[in-house]
Parts: structure tokens; C-alpha cells; sequence
């Protein structure tokens, strides 16, 4: 379950085809190195999918020094018509200025690329102890609306306006990713997690489009947790769910609660999906400017994710291959980051991972 579950999407018969012939031709990928940890980590899936003789080439793209007015943020044309070519590509994580600056880079890319729901698989780790052993959740958070349009503006001063959309498109579309996702990686629930008691009209909407599509597939269990509730029951027992599907901000808090009950961010992937069969994967973490430049980043949350990419390719024997040697790296305790209690660097773990391919 735990394999299947990291798969983000069905693969697009473009998709198959593509892997069918990676066999002589090796697969364009684009790769944002990102801010940060960023090009630590990224290092470091390049040398391990190197190790694992994937069949993918990588098209590196970094963000602009200046603002591209044709994107209106420092992500260049040229990066988001990459990712349109390939239809797949891994994203290491970008700073955002807080409270000032350009148009986030992220938010550039989830509008122009209309990546639409984002899938953040969670789950115990073998042989990694923390207060569960049997957690096992993907959330899956809508991606492109929601407070994080980045609608502000003062009204007067000292009083500020956000405005929170939410359109019966856009949730339809996430609720209608999120029951196909359960239906096809043998999952049982999925709850919608919203404060519609508070916000009436926006989640209520959402709500309302999540009921129309649960209708549609009732061999699915379908129910509503207020995101408050939600928060206390999964800290008390995340067994209690198993896909869930939310408003954007919500996601990407509720991913983060999640990360910590399996031990931390360093851990845990996600893949944005968007029209036309696009997969862009990226840890769910950011930037992580505190142990940047260090050596001391965790990769596996990336890695994670670029396994992700792979099982969209329909690579799964490269993807099984990888994923059990990150596994059982861990498991085997003797190599672990900072983060997990160890002592290794990203380059000494990163080693470690290959031996295990
Ligand atoms: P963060 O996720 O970067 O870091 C939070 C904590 O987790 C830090 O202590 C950090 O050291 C630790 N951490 C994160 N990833 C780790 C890893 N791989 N290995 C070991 N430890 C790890 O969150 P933040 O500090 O709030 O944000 C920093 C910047 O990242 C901000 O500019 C923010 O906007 C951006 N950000 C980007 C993304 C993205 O690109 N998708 C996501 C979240 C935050």
C-alpha cells in the first residue's frame, strides 16, 4: 500500500509511451535546483538516480536575477515552457520574501502551469521510531485558489483586505482528483476537511462540489471533519483517516501536522499535478535557510518525490529500486541526518543510499 500510494497519478497514455522508449531514449526532465537547500538535495537525487541508472536527462532551470514581465516573478518564460514541453519535472524549494517583493514563484508556477491539486503522501517509516508506527495518509490540497491567491489589498490604513476564492471549477476538478486517486490506489475514505460552520459561502461551496462527486463513487466512504477537529484527531490517532482532500491553505498546513507525526519534513514528498498530464514534484518543505549550505539537509523528502515522478513515468522498477534503499537506509539506523537524530551529511547519506541501490 505504501508503494502504490506514492504513485500521484494514472499514468496519461503520453506518459507510457514516453517510458516504453526510455529504454534508447533517455526522458527530458526539468529540474528547479531552487533557494537554499535546494541545490544540496538536488545534488543529491542526480547522484543517486546516476547510481540507479535512470533513464532520465535533466534540463536545469534557475530563477532569473530580475523579474520576467511575461511571468511577472523572477521565473523565467523559458523555465515554465519547459515544464510544459516535459510534462514532468522536480522543483527543489523557493524562498519567499515575507510580507514584500514579487509574486511568489511558487504561486507563478501552480497559476501558469495550472497545477491543480497537489498529493502529499505520508506514512511511517520502517524501522524509524516515532510516537505511530501505522500512519498512512495522502492529502491532497487544492492548488490554486483559496487565501493563497495572494488577493490583499489596504483599504485604509491600518485596515488590510484578503480575499479568500473559491470557484465551483476548481473544487470539483481537486474533489474529483481525490476520489479517482482513492479509487485507483485501493483506498477506502476520503474526508473533506473545511471551518464551512465559519466560512460559509467559500467552504460551503467546496463542500457542496466534494458531495456532488462523492455521489459518484459510492463504494468510496465520504465525510466531513472541521479542520480544527481534524488537527486534534490526527495528533491523537491518524489512523482515523486515510485521503484527504482541502482548501488550499489548509493543505499546506494540515501536510505540515502531518510531517511531524512520521519525524519531521526531511521526510515527506509531494507531486503537483496539472492539465495535460503534468507532474511537478517537489518536497513539501521549504528552503530550510537555517542549515543551508551546511551539508546537513535531508534528502529524502525530495527524493521522495522525484520517486514520484518516476512511478508517473511508469518507471516503477527504478522507483521500487530507489525507494527501498532509502528505506532501508534509514532503517538500518547507521546512517541518518541531523534531522533524525543522526550524525550523517547530506553527501555521507546520500553515498549510503546508493550502496543500498
Ligand atoms: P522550511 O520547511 O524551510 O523549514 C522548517 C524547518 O524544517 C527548519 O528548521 C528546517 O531546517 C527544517 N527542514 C526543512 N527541510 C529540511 C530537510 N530537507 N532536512 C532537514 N531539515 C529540514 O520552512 P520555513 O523556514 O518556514 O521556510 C523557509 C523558506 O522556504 C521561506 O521563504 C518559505 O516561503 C519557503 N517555502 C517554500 C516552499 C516551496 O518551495 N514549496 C515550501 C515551504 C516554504
Amino acid at each position: 500500500k505504501i508503494l502504490s500510494s506514492a504513485n500521484p497519478n494514472p499514468p496519461s497514455p503520453l506518459t507510457v509511451a514516453r517510458a516504453f522508449s526510455a529504454a534508447s531514449t533517455p526522458i527530458r526532465a526539468t529540474l528547479f535546483p531552487g533557494d537554499g537547500i535546494g541545490p544540496e538535495i538536488a545534488e543529491s537525487i542526480k547522484t543517486i538516480f546516476r547510481a540507479a541508472e535512470v533513464p532520465i536527462e535533466w534540463e536545469e532551470h534557475y530563477v532569473g536575477d530580475q523579474v520576467d514581465p511575461r511571468t511577472q516573478s523572477f521565473l523565467t518564460w523559458e523555465s515554465l515552457e519547459s515544464v510544459r514541453r516535459n510534462k514532468v519535472g522536480l522543483k527543489g524549494p523557493m524562498a519567499t520574501p515575507i510580507g514584500k517583493g514579487h509574486r511568489s514563484l511558487n504561486l507563478t508556477l501552480r497559476k501558469e502551469l495550472n497545477l491543480y491539486a497537489n498529493v502529499r503522501p505520508c506514512y511511517s517509516l520502517p524501522g524509524y521510531k516515532t510516537r505511530y508506527d501505522d500512519v498512512n495518509l495522502i492529502t491532497i490540497r487544492e492548488n490554486t485558489e483559496g487565501e493563497y491567491s495572494g488577493l490583499e489589498h489596504q483599504v485604509v490604513r491600518g485596515v488590510v483586505e484578503s480575499l479568500k476564492i473559491i470557484t465551483r471549477q476548481a473544487s470539483l476538478r481537486v474533489a474529483e482528483y481525490a476520489f479517482h486517486y482513492a479509487k485507483t490506489h485501493g483506498r477506502e475514505r476520503v474526508s473533506a476537511i473545511h471551518k464551512a460552520n465559519i466560512m460559509q459561502k467559500t467552504d460551503g461551496l467546496f463542500l457542496k462540489c466534494c458531495r456532488e462527486v462523492a455521489e459518484k463513487y459510492p463504494e468510496i466512504t465520504y465525510e466531513e471533519v472541521v479542520i480544527d477537529n481534524c488537527c486534534m484527531m490526527l495528533v491523537k490517532n491518524p489512523t482515523l483517516f486515510d485521503v484527504l482532500v482541502m482548501p488550499n491553505l489548509y493543505g499546506d498546513i494540515i501536510s505540515d501536522l502531518c510531517a511531524g507525526l512520521i519525524g519531521g519534513l526531511g521526510l515527506t514528498p509531494s507531486c503537483n499535478i496539472g492539465e495535460g498530464g503534468i507532474a511537478l514534484a517537489e518536497a513539501v518543505h521549504g528552503s530550510a535557510p537555517d542549515i543551508a549550505g551546511k551539508n546537513l539537509a535531508n534528502p529524502t523528502a525530495l527524493l521522495l518525490s522525484a520517486v514520484t515522478m518516476l512511478r508517473h513515468l511508469e518507471l516503477h522498477d527504478k522507483a521500487d529500486r530507489i525507494q527501498d534503499a532509502i528505506l532501508n537506509t534509514i532503517a538500518e539506523g547507521k546512517y541518518r541526518t541531523a534531522d533524525l537524530g543522526g550524525t550523517s551529511t547530506t553527501t555521507d547519506f546520500t553515498k549510503a543510499i546508493c550502496d543500498h541501490l
